[in-house]
């Protein structure tokens, strides 16, 4: 994304989500799934960025089948959809599966459970049996995550008894892998090999199987079985250390709110977290962690300030963060920090503040002013 100029009407910093390079993150994992199909994960409010417009752009961009984690955002996807005039040929699934009570509100979304221990599978096929209507779901086996999904225990009992599934469209068998972001860590072939296992002893689903998230989807094509199932890359996160083809999707922008030339030796910010010996200029924004830019990246992070990189200066605070732009002669007040955006984004700040891109992406706060684009069609979505 090249870096974009902003309106910042009333508001000190403006959040801008590149619709296009969402589509075409999402282009590309298809392709790689290809001959399989591509879904799309869109939990956590679409990863911070608004599931509204990002299931509108998905679909637009040809994605067919989504999922969330909790019902409630299962049914806001279903209602994203409806709005955006696309009906029940797009399917939502609910990852956190199917708790008791939930089935009738499932079905009266049109949103399919992951159906993650045989108590759930039961309840499903009882509720299908009471409304005399074979409905799909997907099932989900645990092949190495222990978090969720049938374990091998249940696993083998289903394989041998498969009237449990009697009056369900087992439409998709999936399990998730745990160290898919390190390409050679054992456990990668580990997962494939005991998920193979697992669908080779159980009937065949009607939409495919499916192992691999946004990781596993560039471990290879063996992981990819039917069809594949990313949700950090089409946001921007990269896949793997090594391999950065996902575009940044998210740039954010924060005025400068305060400009200060220190002249004698001096310290900013909290903790006296930085020192300058020298002459310098410091910049502040108005950030903090309040608005989930992480305080661990203190004194870590940088930004971008007129084409040049900047480094942070001290401390996070909860509004507000400090920059040394000494190097930036032109810079003034009012002119706008790029804090995430394509040279040092959302990767680059997980880094420097300890963590994953999933949860810049996710922390990304509600005082950002939000803008969406799209040249696609031809301007602010
Ligand atoms: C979150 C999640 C995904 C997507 O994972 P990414 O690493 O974001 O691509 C896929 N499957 C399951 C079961 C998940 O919980």
């Amino acid at each position: 994304m090249t870096d974009r100029t902003h309106g910042f009407t009333n508001s000190p910093t403006e959040l801008t989500i590149d619709l296009d390079a969402l589509a075409d993150n999402w282009r590309l994992l298809r392709d790689r799934a290809a001959p399989g199909f591509a879904s799309a994960v869109v939990k956590a409010d679409g990863y911070g960025l608004g599931a509204g417009p990002v299931v509108k752009a998905l679909a637009e961009a040809g994605c067919r089948l989504f999922f969330a984690a909790h019902l409630e955002e299962s049914i806001r996807v279903r209602a994203a959809l409806s709005e955006a005039g696309y009906g029940l040929d797009h399917a939502v699934g609910v990852l956190n599966g199917l708790l008791p009570g939930e089935a009738r509100v499932m079905a009266q979304h049109d949103l399919f459970p992951v159906l993650n221990d045989l108590g759930q599978i039961e309840a499903w096929q009882r509720f299908c049996a009471s409304v005399e209507t074979i409905l799909p779901a997907a099932v989900q086996t645990d092949s190495g995550m222990c978090r969720l999904g049938l374990p091998w225990q249940e696993v083998k009992v289903l394989s041998e008894d498969i009237s449990r599934l009697d009056g369900i469209e087992m439409r998709y068998l999936m399990s998730h892998m745990a160290c898919a972001d390190e390409p050679d860590d054992p456990k990668n072939r580990e997962q494939l090999t005991a998920f193979a296992d697992q669908a080779a002893s159980l009937p065949k689903p009607t939409g495919g199987a499916m192992l691999a998230a946004s990781s596993a989807s560039f471990l290879g094509p063996e992981w990819h079985f039917d069809g594949i199932r990313p949700g950090a890359a089409i946001y921007g996160v990269q896949p793997n250390a090594v391999e950065r083809p996902m575009k940044p999707v998210v740039q954010l922008d924060a005025r400068i709110v305060q400009m200060r030339d220190i002249d004698k030796p001096q310290t900013v910010g909290y903790g006296a977290g930085y020192r300058a010996d020298g002459p310098r200029r410091i910049a502040t924004v108005a950030v903090g962690y309040a608005d989930g830019y992480l305080r661990s990246a203190s004194s870590k992070a940088s930004a971008m300030l007129h084409g040049q990189r900047i480094a942070m200066a001290g401390r996070v605070s909860m509004d507000l963060l400090t920059f040394d732009v000494t190097d930036v002669p032109q810079a003034q007040l009012g002119d706008a920090i790029t804090l995430l955006g394509s040279d040092y984004g959302v990767n680059e700040l997980a880094d420097d503040a300890g963590t994953i891109g999933y949860e810049i992406l996710t922390g990304l706060g509600p005082r950002y002013k939000r803008r969406y684009v799209s040249n696609r069609d031809g301007g602010a979505a």
